[in-house]
């Protein structure tokens, strides 16, 4: 049983209502050994008006906060502390995100960091409007993965990738597109190479999150055959999280995560203590 969640949010993040209590206590309930608050940290996040948040947080109140709330539950439940951080290629933002980041890495004692690929062109492909008018999928979805494929060259500041293919969940709807079904990673697999090698060479985690499942794709982020390639390119760090914004979505879909890993050749996982890792049999 996989019994530590190393991707979640609180009300710390933009996106989410939940008190990190509530989360910790759902862990709880589950039989969790530990989990890993990772909150938003979107430096430039282009979309305020839309969102209705800029997807930054106050980094000295979350950082006592999470302390105290860690010495709370001390011998019920491991609580880790770390921060989801938004990465960027766009060239005038490299320089000063990645001094941001450095800086609460420097500034806090983190267990670890996720390095998300949310934003591009000065826009989120959440939204249909700007950045998938004109394109097809496949134009939008190689631009979004070369971004990705950059982010994970031009910084060092973070432990895991956070859900690859995550562009996939956003793709509109049309004759060429009805649904995720109609994704295949492996159109990508230069770009997918470039990142995989980038993240073993840097030592570097990936990511499997559950929030492909309970958005219905059908498939974890990165899909299985992502998973596969970075096996075969000998990687060997994996952290597992649910990405979850609510209680009822954290662990999300673990017992057959767990499973569906194991069938891929995947024998242990990862997690991380003061960004040191450490691997866990499945
Ligand atoms: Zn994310
Ligand atoms: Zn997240």
């Amino acid at each position: 049983m996989i019994r530590y969640d190393f991707h979640m949010h609180s009300s710390f993040s933009g996106d989410s209502d939940t008190p990190p209590e509530q989360q910790a206590e759902e862990a709880i309930r589950l039989g969790a050994s530990g989990i890993c608050f990772t909150d938003h940290m979107d430096y430039d996040y282009p979309m305020i008006k839309e969102s209705g948040t800029d997807f930054l947080f106050d980094d000295a109140e979350y950082y006592t906060r999470m302390c105290e709330l860690r010495d709370a539950y001390k011998g019920r439940l491991e609580i880790m502390i770390g921060i989801e951080y938004g990465l960027r290629n766009e060239p005038e933002l490299i320089g000063d995100m990645t001094a941001k980041y450095t800086r609460l890495n420097e500034t806090y004692d983190l267990d670890f960091t996720i390095g998300s690929t949310h934003c591009l062109e000065h826009t989120d492909p959440f939204y249909a409007e700007p950045f998938w008018a004109g394109r097809t999928p496949r134009e939008g979805l190689e631009k979004y993965f070369i971004a990705v494929a950059e982010n994970a060259k031009n910084y060092d500041c973070y432990d895991s990738a956070g859900h690859f293919d995550y562009a996939v969940r956003y793709v509109p709807l049309s004759e060429e597109w009805r649904g995720p079904a109609d994704y295949d990673p492996m159109i990508f697999s230069d770009i997918i190479d470039e990142y995989l090698k980038a993240l073993i060479h840097k030592g570097k985690a990936l990511e499997c999150n559950t929030a492909g499942i309970k958005y219905g794709l059908g498939f974890t982020h990165p899909h299985e055959a992502v998973l596969k390639r970075y096996l075969e390119l000998g990687g060997e760090l994996l952290t597992i999280g649910s990405d979850g914004h609510k209680p009822e979505h954290i662990f999300y879909d673990f017992e057959r995560t767990e499973d569906f890993l194991k069938s891929l050749g995947f024998k242990y996982y990862t997690i991380y203590r003061h960004h040191k890792p450490e691997f866990i049999r499945l």
